[in-house]
């Protein structure tokens, strides 16, 4: 998508105020940290956990600074979040980049924490992804995967969250929503392509398929679209999907016949199936 024009990189650096950078250097680990002159991120700080290995080169590879990376792409992200100079905005002390091993049989790509306790938030990276990632020596691969994981954890940060559903943990509703816009802005900043969507699924099956879902509709019916959804968390109350996408693009639209539009226009059902399951809906309405 071209939402965000070559120019931005060189708007950014007149923002960019480096004030003070401080190393901690030893053997096995490092941490670097840089506090930044922003309006949104007041330091970004870089720990590296494994600086001695193979996965810190190949994550070296990927993403030579990661500060700067950091920086940038939370304005991007804010940016396809947020309207622009947007109150509803979350200043974010600290955000903390760790390069960690989480251990043998971890399927854990990334997380983030520290969401309810301060205004800082880590990130997570697990090295045994950046060695998965590098696994058939795709340097072209390693890089947008590594920038696409933290694009998606920054949206984390930054996003707003739905209300009177209970949390991530209790509800999937909640963390269906949460996951697929970390999804949707992924994939809206160019880090997936069509062959990383799921066919079929459902809308609130979450990451790609919620995510590729609402960034179809950003494309095709409202280019405010997920700047809307993420405004509808503190609007639409109890949250819904149904209600969300009212909210968004008026009461005469529904998540289910949305739904069926998106799976035709992408191929994954027929025209006639779509039609078919189209009037079961208002059948059932
Ligand atoms: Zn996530």
């Amino acid at each position: 998508m071209k939402r965000f024009g070559s120019i931005y990189p060189f708007i950014l650096f007149l923002f960019l105020g480096i004030l003070v950078s401080a190393c901690d250097f030893s053997v096995d680990s490092y941490k670097r940290s840089v506090e930044i002159k922003n309006k949104y991120v007041g330091e970004i700080v870089f720990e590296n956990g494994v600086a001695a290995t193979r996965e810190s080169d190949i994550f070296n590879l990927a993403l030579p600074d990661p500060e700067l990376f950091l920086f940038s792409e939370s304005d991007r992200v804010i940016k396809t979040l947020y309207y622009r100079n947007d109150s509803l905005v979350p200043s974010v002390k600290t955000i903390r980049l760790l390069l960690k091993d989480f251990g043998e049989g971890s399927d854990i790509i990334a997380s983030k924490h520290n969401d309810y306790e301060s205004t800082s938030r880590t990130i997570e990276y697990n090295t045994r992804w950046v060695a998965y990632s590098f696994e058939k020596k795709d340097t072209a691969y390693l890089k947008a995967e590594t920038k696409g994981v933290l694009c998606h954890e920054l949206t984390h940060v930054f996003q707003l969250r739905p209300k009177g559903i209970g949390n991530y943990y209790s509800n999937k509703v909640y963390w269906a929503y949460v996951e697929g816009m970390a999804d949707a802005v992924r994939c809206l900043n160019g880090y997936f392509t069509e062959s990383d969507r799921k066919k079929g699924g459902n809308y609130a099956d979450g990451y790609r398929y919620t995510g590729f879902f609402f960034a179809w509709l950003t494309l095709n019916k409202d280019a405010d679209f997920l700047r809307k959804i993420n405004r509808s968390s503190l609007h639409v109350v109890p949250w819904s999907f149904d209600g969300a996408i009212k909210y968004a693009l008026g009461d005469q639209y529904n998540i289910d016949m949305l739904w069926l539009e998106y799976l035709s226009d992408k191929g994954d059902i027929t025209p006639e199936m779509a039609k078919k399951l189209e009037n079961n809906i208002r059948y059932a309405q």
